[in-house]
């Protein structure tokens, strides 16, 4: 199994460490030419949605990335991947638009938007969740649903192969949501 971090911008590197300690292989996308490589997953790393929107665009990636994951390709969204992902997004601009939720961008403020907390994971259990300038999921509609909530906010959501979680679990020691992930590409 290989999984394909898309590495334009933003904490892939992160994503690729959790993914070696879980003996996963993996290779980043750059650019066009890194989608010849076959690949069963997909993870689209926080930093900043709207850079990372547009380098899509202007890197050709945009078009044949959402065909991949619309034909059920499975992906794993962290923050700003999470809006990456949404359909409906409050203070951005919808990019994939392949998950049926709605998406606050910023939604704790800007600078207030950084915490650490532990909290409940549906079909995983109790996680550490670190937020960095975090959205929050304002409603699941369609097939999504909620798995986490933290405060009465939707903070990490599925539909069928889309994975998706407003804090960075790649910033903690714990392993569970991309082993979570592993086991959805497989599955
Ligand atoms: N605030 C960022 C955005 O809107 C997301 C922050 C993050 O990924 N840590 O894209």
């Amino acid at each position: 199994m290989t999984v394909a971090i898309l590495a334009l911008q933003g904490a892939f590197v992160e994503h690729a460490a959790m993914l070696d300690r879980l003996g996963a292989d993996h290779f980043e996308i750059r650019q066009l030419r890194d989608l010849e490589r076959p690949f069963d997953g997909l993870i689209l790393p926080g930093g900043e949605s709207t850079v990372m929107g547009k380098l899509l665009r202007d890197l050709g990636l945009f078009e044949p990335l959402r065909e991949q994951i619309q034909a059920g390709l499975p992906v794993f969204g962290t923050c700003a991947g999470l809006i990456l992902l949404a359909k409906t997004v409050e203070g951005g601009v919808p990019c994939f638009a392949t998950l049926d939720i709605s998406v606050k961008r910023n939604a704790y403020g800007r600078q207030l938007g950084s915490f650490y907390t532990e909290e409940t994971c549906q079909d995983i259990g109790k996680i550490p969740m670190t937020f960095i300038r975090a959205p929050y999921i304002e409603a699941v509609s369609g097939d999504a649903q909620a798995l986490a909530t933290v405060e009465g906010k939707i903070v990490a959501a599925r539909q069928n192969k889309q994975l998706v979680t407003a804090f960075h679990p790649e910033l903690n020691q714990d392993l569970s949501v991309h082993q979570y992930f592993l086991n959805m590409i497989r599955a």
